[in-house]
């Protein structure tokens, strides 16, 4: 099968060709028009073609949570946002993937059921050091952590010396080290100087989370980096005055890499209402001088990529429009490509930019070789993408287990057309193939 179009999406920029495609990978990149007789094509037309998105950071909270979201309804939405590989984090899933023993629960629940290629991220906790190795070689993509509370209590976070002597237990086998990076004892601080029990505005939720907290944390992530062999990752950075330390690690040939999300990268604290829950997350957002240094980040290379940090919950949960009560979490896997097209070319990026950040740094960096770019051995995972197409997203149009999202109703850039998985069409503008067509991915652990 031949998928082919005037404006490819590589690394090295956007022009015509047509991709070959057998036994679900590409074996060949052609000239546009470089078609045998008889063979079977897919003209994209005018819609770009980009690999398929790798989203290194979800939510699915299957199983024990599974009315938040499952595998089913997060990887049917994100089929329909151009996500083709996704990885679900080990919290909020009852039990959560700290163990082999969980892992298989996951594994077992998610079987069947995915219509994109899923892999998983295990846990550290405090008392699991024991579990990490056989968990690395079960084949998890990374080991996430917390330094703070993490909002869940079957998931308690871990002070950086526990964090130090996890890693150590596990060097040998090259580990890949997600921390969610606040200082508890900054935000017990910050806390404290708010007087009120609840009822907060957005301006004190935030003030109870002040940037300091962020690179506290990451100080102290760098200097693990710097004497451990561990590459160290900082999920979901919200505040961009960290920036400055990542870069200076960074300069070093400290390993450590930074995440950033579409919601740090589309909303600011100035215009977030009061009660508008949907828009509370952990770290939250900040102002928009801090967006546009987060937007400076991607485009210096000190942020390595975007992940969605897809955090749905019950709608209940968030409905009491207090911001010292409501859960903590942005649902977004369905439109992350879009948002982020959306603020990326209204300050001048382009597409490989956007393929870059979304597929290429993150299958790199998350060491899923078979994912990322359109090139020879590579899946044929990729989709059509209209750039110039705009679209409001519609409660009836959100295939996530719930609609709350703070996108709802957003006039966004970018309509996927089509999804394909490992060379067959997953998503057709609107509808499905018959059955789920996903695998779960392993990563191999190799000793260093
Ligand atoms: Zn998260």
């Amino acid at each position: 099968m031949v998928v082919r179009g005037r404006r490819v999406v590589f690394d090295r920029g956007v022009r015509p060709a047509s991709l070959h495609i057998r036994d679900g990978a590409i074996f060949k990149i052609g000239e546009w028009d470089e078609i045998e007789p008889g063979e079977r094509l897919f003209d994209a037309g005018d819609c770009a073609i980009l690999p398929g998105v790798v989203d290194l950071h979800a939510h699915i909270n299957e199983p024990g949570r599974s009315e938040w979201e499952g595998f089913s309804t997060a990887t049917r939405a994100a089929a329909a946002g151009g996500i083709t590989t996704l990885v679900d984090t080990p919290l909020n899933s009852i039990p959560p993937t700290v163990s082999s023993g969980a892992l298989l629960k996951k594994t077992d629940a998610a079987r069947d059921n995915v219509w994109i290629d899923v892999g998983f991220h295990g846990g550290i906790v405090p008392g699991n050091a024991d579990d990490l190795s056989k968990l690395l070689c079960d084949g998890i993509v990374g080991l996430k952590c917390f330094l703070c509370d993490s909002g869940v209590e079957e998931f308690s976070g871990v002070s950086l010396a526990q964090l130090s002597a996890a890693i150590e237990r596990v060097a040998d086998l090259d580990p890949w080290v997600l921390v969610h990076a606040e200082s508890p004892a900054i935000l017990d601080a910050a806390r404290a100087t708010i007087k009120k029990q609840d009822s907060w505005t957005y301006d004190e939720y935030l003030r109870s989370r002040p940037d300091e907290a962020e690179c506290a944390a990451i100080e102290g992530l760098i200097r693990i980096a710097e004497r451990s062999r561990a590459r160290i990752h900082v999920v979901h950075l919200s505040s961009a005055k960290a920036l400055p330390l990542i870069a200076t690690a960074k300069a070093k040939q400290i390993s450590i890499t930074v995440e950033t999300c579409p919601h740090y990268l589309t909303f600011n604290a100035e215009a977030i209402a009061d009660g508008a829950t949907e828009l509370k997350c952990a770290p939250p957002i900040r102002d928009a001088a801090n967006r546009e240094a987060l937007w400076k980040g991607l485009d210096d290379g000190v942020i390595d990529f975007i992940a969605s940090d897809h955090s749905p919950c019950l709608p209940e949960l968030k409905s009491n429009r207090d911001f010292s009560q409501a859960w903590g979490g942005i649902s977004s896997l369905q439109c992350s490509l879009a948002a982020v097209w959306t603020e990326a070319r209204r300050r001048g990026f382009g597409l490989s930019d956007v393929m870059r950040w979304m597929c290429q740094r993150p299958s790199e960096i998350g060491r899923l070789a078979a994912k990322g770019t359109l090139e020879p051995g590579k899946d044929a995972d990729l989709i059509c993408f209209a750039p110039d197409e705009t679209f409001t997203l519609a409660s009836e149009d959100i295939f996530h287990r719930h609609k709350l999202t703070p996108y709802c109703g957003r006039r966004m850039f970018g309509v996927v057309e089509q999804t394909f998985l490992r060379g067959r069409l997953i998503y057709d503008r609107g509808s499905w193939a018959n059955e789920p067509q996903g695998q779960i991915v392993r990563v191999a652990s190799r000793p260093s």
